[in-house]
């Protein structure tokens, strides 16, 4: 069989020109232009074992759904979770089966996220896609992450070495690296500055005030940031000069809202001198897919209620975590949940064996996107990119389960 064109959901770089081989067994023998995270996620074997399972004992599927229907329309108040690793058309179908169950509906890590999620919405972005970013950024500053070891083809396909009509690769381009400690990424640049990673939003700040030619006290400064005014300085100067300036910044920015809004703050002032744009470097999986379907089917991207019959907004209430941790949602569907299953009722979805699969009380194996079935996925910066199958696989797509489920629930 000739190589198949996938992508690859192993980190947010999302490449999609990864040639995928399979042996006669189905085995993944090649996965070309893969990085070794990429090919370590490939080479996951397939999951072994019954398609369905409730409370431990095999079951047909039919038995499996049929268990599942009853569990989520007997519950008062279902949570609909997980959907981080699944296909866009995945969440679309969860979605409708969200809404008709009048359940919560959110994604898993969506509490750690609401900080950005709602910088976002308080403040907007200035940002671009990773395309128009290969094109033309000559300045790329990294800011709380080592990129390089995280997204290993970032720089080769996205921010330091494409070559354009307008730039020439690595050799046209300045890296300048803030971080708290020398990472494999610190030591690519060709300026790096070490902050405390508690002090981003203070840095940021003098950033912005030095770019308004506010004057700073030297000593405040440093005492404030852990860094030399002067050297606060000759980086504005920098980024004022460079024709367009990439930032991409990690978690530890992502996690605090009120940094957020300093760094669009930021990219909107320099706008005044030159273009600049920011982005997270993003995750593995498809969280932003999860979080454009909720957002294109209620308004919201996360934390939905719809149990009014129309979609009420709750970050800190109607999110995962917190919906568990107060024991509000009395049965959960699971659909590519990372953690342990709570102990409520549950049912869920997987391509993998995971502690949620082995505590549910329905377990349904699903067929592994990108290497057992198609669909598309989310890049960081919103664009849509295709998966594809590479081998066939007993198990049903997540889709076509959840549609199933919705069937009999209608029914
Ligand atoms: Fe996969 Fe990320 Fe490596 Fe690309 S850089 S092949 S998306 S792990």
């Amino acid at each position: 069989m000739p190589p198949v064109l996938t992508t690859c959901t192993a980190c947010g770089c999302t490449c999609d020109d990864i040639r995928l081989s399979v042996d006669g067994e189905g085995a993944v023998t090649k996965a070309d232009h893969a990085c070794e995270i990429g090919q370590q996620w490939f080479a996951r074997p397939p999951a072994t074992g019954p398609v369905a399972m409730i409370e431990g004992r095999e079951a047909t599927l039919d038995e499996a759904l049929a268990r599942a229907a009853e569990i989520l329309q007997g519950a008062r108040l279902p949570l609909v979770t997980g959907l981080q690793q699944a296909t866009t058309e995945a969440v679309r179908a969860a979605m409708a089966l969200a809404d008709q169950l009048g359940a919560c509906i959110d994604w898993t890590a969506s509490d750690a996220d609401a900080a950005s999620t709602l910088a976002l919405q308080n403040a907007g972005s200035v940002t671009a896609s990773l395309g128009e970013v290969a094109q033309r950024s000559d300045m790329v500053l990294v800011w709380g992450m080592d990129l390089a070891t995280t997204h290993p083809r970032h720089f080769e396909r996205y921010s330091l070495e494409p070559t354009s009509a307008w730039i020439d690769g690595r050799e046209d381009r300045t890296l300048i690296v803030i971080d708290g400690s020398s990472t494999a990424t610190a030591k690519l640049a060709d300026e790096y500055v070490q902050l405390d990673p508690n002090r981003s939003y203070e840095a940021l700040v003098v950033l912005r005030s030095l770019l308004a030619d506010i004057t700073l006290d030297a000593a405040t400064v440093k005492q404030q940031t852990g860094v030399a005014i002067d050297k606060w300085q000759e980086l504005v100067e920098k980024m004022k000069a460079a024709k367009y300036g990439a930032m991409i910044h990690g978690g530890g920015l992502a996690a605090s809202r009120e940094c957020l809004i300093a760094l669009t703050q930021l990219m909107a002032d320099l706008t005044a001198h030159t273009r600049w744009v920011a982005m997270p470097a993003g995750s593995a999986g498809n969280k932003a897919g999860a979080a454009s379907v909720l957002t294109w089917q209620t308004g919201y991207p996360l934390g939905v209620n719809l149990a009014e019959g129309y979609p009420q907004y709750g970050p800190g209430e109607w999110t995962t975590a917190a919906m568990l941790e107060r024991g509000e949602a009395d049965a959960a569907l699971l659909i590519g949940f990372e953690g342990d299953g709570p102990s409520i009722p549950t049912v869920a979805l997987d391509w993998q064996s995971t502690n949620a699969m082995a505590s549910a009380t329905v377990a349904i194996r699903t067929a592994r996107p990108g290497v057992e079935c198609g669909g598309t996925t989310q890049r960081v910066d919103g664009v849509m990119l295709p998966i594809r199958a590479a081998r066939t696989t007993d198990a049903p797509t997540t889709e076509e389960a959840l549609e199933k489920l919705k069937s009999l629930i209608e029914e």
